[in-house]
């Protein structure tokens, strides 16, 4: 990529790809300080036109139905954040010596840290409940804030909006760190690493590369997970300020310097006096929802880069106490003739599926989806003791059905053999006749939702609908 980097907007030439939310947020801001913006896209739909319309009264320019070729004059590309890194107008941004960026790195350079200081969470799962949770624990401490970055407001609208903040709390994507070469975070972390998206980021040395990148210039601490060597590793490798910290987190007993559990107490042995010898209690387990163990860690990571920031470890308990997961995210259901039917259609890879398996004991397990190239050995075989039955659906279910019969061959398998959105509710029937009294319905497909649902949300939806119509029909 090329190494010119724009400082002042007046009079720059800006391309933003892509007329989505964030990349019109960019489009505004830029055209508020006086860059002159184009914004590309390949659609060129009724709603795209609609959009272009109302951009271009006020004085900026649409080009539709050509996501490709670079406007002559550019200078700086900003690009939403799922285009992939070998799109043409990125190749032909690159020939022309032209940096592209993402609407991260353009929040960043329009106010800095002058805004606030960003703690921020990145990680393969567990990104938003963390981002969420730090939010909790830092409002918890009269401290002014907002969960930011991959969530809600678009970021660039966060830091120049007139509302004051303290310090924000930052959930930021891999791609999203890719595009943002010069952020500098007061404190980062990297919940887990785990192959996913592979497919954007062309390896798992480029996907680990990028999230890494979270902890470049880190001022006060570097959150990892003792129990992910490879995160441990990336804060090996980052370059960071002058007396920055590595701050462990443990299900485990903490060494100094990490953060942990002691009988049921989240305890912190990094931000006290004398680590050697003392361990601040923070929170119960049970102050966490759900107390799932990778639910625990991701409070523990939430707690770190708190205490990191000079929060107190009341407002730790407080802000804990305080928070409730989003939807379909281990989302109690109901409970239906003595089982427990739990929604987490989020679960859309084998590691946030591995997490919910492992807290439950006895499952009748739904999954299936679209793979996204994922294998399911190693779910399946580590999950295998606490599986009563097995309902799949979906494109890749064979995946899943083949990884069973290999690790698993006496657990009763239904495979329905539909793709539809209908089949949500046979699936629900199965499952129920699968199941005793004291099992949970776990619906966490460890698949994408798309070949059969409009997005993981509908997915969730149509299962909690299939578990009332089943309560309606046994009451
Ligand atoms: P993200 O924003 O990274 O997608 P979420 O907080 O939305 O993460 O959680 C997504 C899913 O990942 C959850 O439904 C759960 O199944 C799983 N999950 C959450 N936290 C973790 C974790 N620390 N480790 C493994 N899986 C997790």
């Amino acid at each position: 990529m090329g190494s010119r980097q724009v400082t002042t907007w007046a009079g720059r030439n800006i391309t933003v790809a892509g007329l989505g939310v964030s990349g019109i947020s960019a489009a505004r801001a830029l055209a508020g300080f006086g860059a002159s913006v184009t914004v590309v896209d390949g659609g060129d739909s009724p709603a795209h036109r609609e959009r272009a319309a109302a951009l271009e009264a006020e004085g900026i320019s649409v080009r539709l139905a050509d996501a490709e070729t670079l406007p002559e004059g550019t200078d700086l590309v900003v690009t939403s954040p799922g285009w992939k890194p070998g799109s043409p107008l990125f190749v032909a941004a690159d020939a022309a010596g032209v940096d592209v960026v993402g609407d991260v790195e353009i929040a960043w350079r329009l106010r800095g840290p002058d805004a606030a200081p960003w703690l921020a969470v990145t990680g393969t799962n567990g990104k938003t409940t963390t981002t969420q949770m730090l939010a909790s624990i830092l409002s918890a401490a009269g401290l002014r804030t907002a969960a930011v970055g991959n969530i809600g407001t678009p970021i660039i609208d966060v830091v120049l909006s007139a509302e004051p903040h303290d310090v924000l709390a930052v959930e930021l994507s891999s791609y999203q760190l890719h595009w943002a070469p010069s952020l500098r975070a007061h404190s980062a972390v990297v919940l887990n690493l785990a192959p996913d998206h592979l497919d954007w980021h062309g390896s798992m040395e480029a996907y680990a590369a990028d999230k890494g990148r979270i902890y470049e210039g880190n001022r006060v601490a570097c959150v990892y997970n003792a129990a992910d060597k490879a995160t441990e590793d990336l804060v090996r490798e980052a370059d960071v300020e002058e007396g920055c910290r590595a701050i462990g987190f443990t299900l485990g007993t903490p060494a100094p310097s990490q953060l942990g559990v002691v009988e049921g107490i989240l305890v912190d042995r990094a931000f006290v006096e004398d680590r050697g010898r003392q361990a601040q209690e923070l929170a119960e387990v049970t102050d966490v929802q759900p107390p799932a163990p990778h639910n625990i860690a991701n409070a523990l990571a939430a707690a770190a880069l708190a205490r990191a920031f000079g929060v107190p470890a009341a407002a730790v308990r407080d802000g804990l106490r305080a928070f409730r997961p989003d939807a379909h995210r281990i989302q109690h259901v109901a409970d239906v003739g003595g089982v427990a039917y739990i929604d987490d259609s989020k679960a859309t890879n084998t590691h946030a599926a591995e997490a919910s398996l492992a807290a439950y004991e006895s499952i009748v397990w739904i999954a299936g989806g679209l793979a996204k190239g994922a294998t399911f050995d190693e779910l399946v075989a580590k999950s295998a003791k606490r599986l009563r039955g097995v309902v799949l659906f979906g494109a890749d279910r064979a995946l899943i059905r083949e990884a069973l019969a290999r690790h698993a061959p006496e657990v009763p398998v239904v495979d329905l053999d539909r793709t539809d959105t209908g089949a949500m509710l046979e699936a629900v029937q199965e499952a129920t006749r699968l199941a005793c009294p004291g099992d949970t319905v776990l619906m966490a497909p460890a698949c994408a939702s798309m070949d059969m649902f409009t997005n993981y949300n509908q997915r969730g939806d149509r299962f909690a609908e299939a578990v009332r119509e089943l309560g309606a029909a046994s009451a």
